[in-house]
């Protein structure tokens, strides 16, 4: 209905444009598509390469996934200008994506129905009065996206990855934007129909192109060339995404559409695969899951990961960004899809390329990289994508370790665990050595108890730390628990070899603990454990139940806290005077893996309010889930780094900056690390756990005694 107003609400697809072309464009239409499936067919094959996942979700799960995580996009918020980008691109995409299909919709269903052009099947009334405002403001959105970009690529922060590509897209994404608005306004002026209020923005491109001179009866010619230029380019768009930056989108899509695993999960290796295949851990890209080889194409280059990465910023030879953007590169290699691929030069070997022939660990990945983390998750946490470079990394030094690869100190902390059961190569018979004086009942003594405290190797052999295990013991009298410990017969629950990679020990020590637990009837529902090791914690929660344990397992202070809500725990009202450290400033480090891990920042901090005063408390920049790394899991605390090379000494700065007396912690690895931190730095700051502070001045009901309240971390 060329050149006529409708007496319907409506608008002619296809207007203007002729039978020809509309047999090329429905032509390249199914060039695109095919060429958009073999682009998918290609790269799914190299996903297929890597070993097949063992657990996959029901489509219930997978379609809650698409939902919060594709859909909603709950993990890209938080970043500012890069996250509002990101949603109006995303947004804007996905509603234009939405009713251009409507669209083909209306188009077949006419066609089939035999409707001429001035009769839509549904294109009209109502639901036009919606969709056209709709699709406006999606156009809008899509272009205020692409600006924001932009302006973030052109300030070239570093953390985003500069590819003369990525300009390309932008420059594509924009140019449809503009055509699509244009193509409209030259509709509006060809038909001279407004749409008041509908087409609010082509009616602005009208009237712009009016200003310059252009006519109703002169602009079908200029209609026709944008309508050309819309459609190639948007088809051109749709063909290069798995060609593209734009692959994320596809590859996130999979990734996110299976969910993603808990902070602090690692992968299960099955023992009798181990046995069956004579493998551990990764040295070929082959190696890794099917899953893992997705995460690569997922991976957008946005660096949030290297931002957050506390390697990275103590100048470790670790960025994870380039970790997984260069196992990328390497698979592409390895499977032809590209003879060469790009190796990240400041963190790796030193190379400029990289082919199927360079081993990946070792050639690829300096094991320096992948000993640099301290898998404290900040990059797992951080990724919109669901990627995972610390999985990554596990699986290498998994290999690294089974190829004795590993030496050095980390080794023989390694060696030591295996000999003795701890990594300070202690007697299993001195493990009670904290606890002397104290006459704390074992297992043995007490099998009816309804808590096991689990000490853990370094409050058993540290002489510092022992003082925190006296604290628990005392505060767990002070609240009448009925518990025990397992004494001589506790072993390293293995936690921080199998995150330096050695998985065979970890099974073994894990192996024991689970038996001493079985002999006590320690399991889930009929005996809790309460350990003041977030690492502990979590590897009775996350590493264990792969072994198929059930165990109820608590930080001490969520329990401590419970007891104190429960009336149990009492501390007296003039508690912080009479201990002296009311009239002190204090401030809390989350650990790792108590507060990102496992999401406990409110119980220490009640605690701490109730021990020292709700004023006293004095937070650092970085605190709660967003906390930085003290630079000693994942077994990096038996490295023997000099002190000016120190994951964690950004953290110790930080703490020194807010003035306070005291940097509360509440993980026995924080502890030895600030304090070590802090040796030798011109401030008066004490490390104390949390245990420590509320245990001061509170009578112990066995001693009738108060203890002396610790002022200094003792070493
Ligand atoms: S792994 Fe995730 S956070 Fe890191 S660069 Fe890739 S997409 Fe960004
Ligand atoms: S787990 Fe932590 S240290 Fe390791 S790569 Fe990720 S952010 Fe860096």
């Amino acid at each position: 209905m060329d050149g006529q107003t409708h007496s319907l609400l409506t608008r002619e697809i296809f207007g203007n444009v002729s039978s020809t072309s509309k047999v090329i464009f429905y032509l390249l239409s199914l060039a695109v598509v095919g060429t958009l499936a073999w682009g998918i067919a290609l790269r799914a094959r190299l996903w297929r390469m890597g070993k097949p996942n063992t657990e996959r979700p029901g489509w219930r799960i997978i379609l809650i996934n698409l939902w919060k995580l594709v859909f909603l996009q709950r993990r890209v918020g938080g970043r500012g200008t890069a996250s509002v980008a990101h949603f109006l691109l995303f947004g804007g995409f996905v509603v234009l994506s939405i009713g251009t299909g409507l669209i083909a919709v209306e188009h077949v269903l006419a066609s089939l129905l035999g409707r001429g052009p001035k009769d839509p099947v549904f294109h009209k009334g109502l639901y036009f009065a919606v969709y056209e405002p709709v699709m406006e403001l999606a156009g809008l959105a899509l272009l205020v996206g692409c600006v924001l970009f932009a302006c973030r690529r052109w300030k070239r922060p570093p953390e985003i990855g500069h590819e003369s590509r990525d300009w390309l897209l932008l420059s594509l994404l924009v140019t449809i934007g503009v055509t699509g608005f244009m193509l409209e306004g030259l509709r509006i002026l060809r038909e001279q129909t407004p749409l008041p209020g509908l087409s609010f923005v082509g009616a602005i491109f009208a009237q712009g192109l009016e200003t310059v001179g252009m006519t109703a009866s002169g602009v079908a010619g200029w209609h026709s060339t944008a309508w050309w230029l819309h459609a190639v380019m948007a088809l051109a768009l749709i063909a290069l995404f798995p060609f593209s930056r734009l692959l994320h989108a596809i590859a996130g899509t999979v990734r996110l559409a299976v969910g993603i695993e808990p902070l602090g999960t690692l992968s299960s290796v099955p023992i009798e695969q181990v046995e069956a295949t004579g493998e551990i851990g990764v040295a070929r890209v082959e190696q890794f899951t099917r899953r893992q080889l997705v995460e690569l194409d997922a991976c957008v280059s946005c660096g949030r990961c290297e931002q957050a990465c506390p390697a990275f910023e103590a100048g470790k030879p670790l960025s994870p960004r380039n970790i997984v953007q260069d196992i990328r590169g390497h698979m592409e290699a390895t499977f032809g899809w590209r003879a060469t691929s790009p190796v990240s030069p400041q963190f790796q070997t030193g190379g400029t390329d990289s082919t199927a022939a360079r081993s990946l660990v070792g050639g690829v990945i300096l094991p320096e990289a992948l000993w640099s983390c301290t898998t404290c998750s900040a990059c797992v946490d951080v990724c919109p994508l669901g990627v995972s470079p610390l999985g990554f990394i596990v699986d290498m030094r998994r290999f690294l370790v089974a190829d004795s690869q590993l030496r050095g100190s980390p080794a023989l902390a390694l060696q030591k665990t295996d000999r003795t059961g701890n990594p300070w190569g202690m007697s299993a018979q001195d493990r009670m050595a904290w606890a002397t004086d104290l006459h704390v009942p074992t297992v043995q003594e007490n099998p009816d108890c309804e808590v096991i405290y689990w000490v853990g190797c370094a409050a058993a052999y540290d002489r510092r730390l022992q003082k925190v295990a006296r604290s628990v013991v005392k505060l767990l009298r002070a609240a009448g628990v009925n518990f025990a410990v397992l004494g001589n017969l506790e072993r390293c629950t293995g936690e921080a070899a199998r995150r330096m990679g050695d998985e065979l020990l970890f099974q073994q020590l894990a192996g024991k603990n689970l038996e001493t637990f079985a002999r006590f009837g320690v399991r889930r529902g009929a005996k809790r454990i309460v350990s003041h090791c977030p690492h502990c914690v979590n590897s009775f929660q996350q590493d264990y139940p792969q072994l198929g344990a059930s165990l109820d397992v608590i930080h001490h202070t969520e329990f401590l806290s419970e007891l104190v809500r429960a009336g149990r725990l009492k501390i007296p009202p003039g508690h912080s005077a009479a201990t002296g450290i009311g009239a002190t400033t204090v401030t809390y480090h989350d650990p790792c893996y108590l507060a990102r891990v496992q999401g406990v920042t409110a119980a220490p901090r009640a605690l701490l309010k109730l021990a020292s005063g709700a004023g006293n408390l004095v937070e650092m920049p970085r605190h709660g889930r967003q906390t930085a790394c003290c630079g000693a899991g994942g077994g990096r605390m038996w490295f023997d780094d000099a002190p000016d090379q120190r994951i964690g000494r950004s953290r110790v700065t930080e703490a020194i900056a807010t003035g306070a007396q005291t940097l509360a912690v509440s993980c026995p690895f924080c502890l030895i690390t600030t304090a070590d931190g802090l040796a030798g730095r011109a401030c008066n700051t004490a490390v104390r756990d949390v245990a420590e502070i509320l245990a001061d001045g509170l009578v112990s009901e066995r001693t009738g005694n108060a203890d002396t309240p610790e002022t200094s971390h003792g070493f």
